[in-house]
């Protein structure tokens, strides 16, 4: 059993292959220097603490070898070959497989405007991204984020705490346009807002130039913001080019089926790099969530090991914003009906039904303990594609828990 990408969903299904009684060998390969570790801390607490907690590991030396993983790190696959079944590594040694599992995940979209070779300009994925960032966010420091996604929001969170001075530059007329309905957008907008973040929507970036040290950022319009670091989030791309080179089926990611089974039947791929079908949505969708590769990672180790189960988790997604969580369950689309409800001081909820009155998604945004609950009946609801009564939904007063008969 090979796994190509030692993030969550590679570790996740090395781990999930031995507990599923492989006794045969593991192989981990993975291309960053250093033991698998966690992505959402590197938004959130690696940039606030005050002094770096270091990477959250996914597993440690003594559990790899506890679980006889071999793990290696700081190794690229560079090849596929379908027909041998092997795989060649970057200092050219070959590995057969009996199944192969790609777990290789996304990497940040690049903006493609003019940038001068001085200005500082950041993405973030890795944790030596998170380091580099750290380094510079304190206070007295400006801050520009270009993205006004999960990332950039969560990135501009933390600056400010540290002190920053931070703009953010959404191009689209308002936040989180891809993830979150509008009106939710627009509560987590004043919240930023309140803490001191501008932000500023419609806001066309033209080019980075160099300034005295700095970088300038200059908009279509002609304004211009100065930064120390300009942060950019403008969405991920998945890493398909292995699977794309082994001509393997490619849409939006690496093509699995429900199974989480590539074109090729020895082959399987999980987390952010494939796009696969799901029963509740009538359309192929490819994740961005730490649980979905989580979970994938052990749904595809089952199905290497002959399960055959479909994949049916429904899709969870959540993101820090200063002391409130954002919550999101689902997905849904623009002809699906919101219904409201205030949680009060706690918080607000969004549920979405489709036209005909099932509930297809639901987000929310407040504290952590009153969200997580109400997102957890609803995920349920979702997953049994129930239709409960929309003026109970919108009602505090009714326990929905009540509503999954
Ligand atoms: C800053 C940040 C904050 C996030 N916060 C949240 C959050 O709050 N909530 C949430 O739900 N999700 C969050 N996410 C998303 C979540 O972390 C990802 O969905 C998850 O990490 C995806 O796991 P993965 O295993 O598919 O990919 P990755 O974790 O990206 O792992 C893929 C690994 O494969 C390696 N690789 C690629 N190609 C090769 C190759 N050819 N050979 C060897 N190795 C290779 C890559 O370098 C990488 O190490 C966040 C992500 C980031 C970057």
């Amino acid at each position: 059993m090979v796994i190509v990408g030692a993030g969550e969903a590679g570790t996740a299904a090395a781990i999930a292959l031995r507990e599923g009684g492989w006794r045969g060998r593991v192989v981990l390969i993975g291309n960053e220097n250093m033991l698998p570790y966690e992505r959402p801390p590197l938004s959130k607490a690696i940039l606030t603490e005050v002094t770096d907690p270091g990477p959250k590991w996914l597993a440690t030396p003594e559990r790899l070898a506890e679980l006889r993983i071999d793990y290696l790190q700081g190794r690229n696959v560079e090849r596929i070959d379908r027909a041998a079944h092997t795989v060649t590594v970057s200092d050219g040694d070959q590995l057969a497989y009996e199944r192969l599992l790609l777990t290789t995940g996304a990497r940040p979209r690049k903006l493609s405007i003019p940038a001068s070779a001085g200005s500082r300009i950041a993405t973030l994925r890795t944790y030596a991204d998170a380091l580099a960032i750290r380094r510079i966010i304190g206070r007295g420091c400006k801050v520009v984020v270009i993205g006004g996604g999960f990332i950039g929001l969560e990135v501009a969170a933390s600056a400010v705490s540290r002190g920053a001075s931070v703009t953010v530059l959404e191009a689209g007329p308002r936040l989180l346009t891809r993830a979150v309905p509008a009106a939710m957008a627009d509560l987590i907008k004043a919240k930023h807002e309140r803490s001191g973040v501008r932000i500023q929507t419609s806001a066309i970036v033209e080019r980075i130039d160099e300034n005295e040290g700095r970088s300038k950022v200059v908009l279509a319009d002609r304004r211009t913001h100065l930064a120390d670091i300009v942060v950019v989030g403008v969405g991920a791309v998945p890493n398909v080019e292995l699977a794309q080179a082994a001509r393997l089926a490619i849409h939006n990611g690496i093509v699995v089926d429900e199974t989480l089974t590539t074109s090729d039947p020895h082959i399987f791929a999980a987390g952010d790099s494939c796009s696969f079908p799901h029963r509740l949505y009538d359309e192929r969708i490819r994740l961005e969530a730490w649980r979905n590769a989580q979970r994938q990672g052990a749904a595809a180790a089952a199905n290497m090991l002959g399960a055959n189960r479909p994949y049916e988790d429904v899709p969870w997604f959540w993101s820090d914003q200063y002391d409130e969580t954002l919550q999101i369950a689902g997905r849904c689309r623009p002809e699906d009906v919101a219904v409201a409800r205030s949680l009060g001081a706690k918080g607000q909820l969004f549920f979405y039904l489709t036209p005909r009155g099932r509930l297809v998604a639901a987000c929310g945004f407040g504290s952590l303990g009153a969200i997580a609950k109400e997102i957890r009946w609803a995920e349920i609801m979702i997953g049994r594609r129930l239709a409960p009564n929309p003026e109970a939904l919108a009602d505090p007063t009714v326990n929905i828990k009540t509503l999954l008969v």
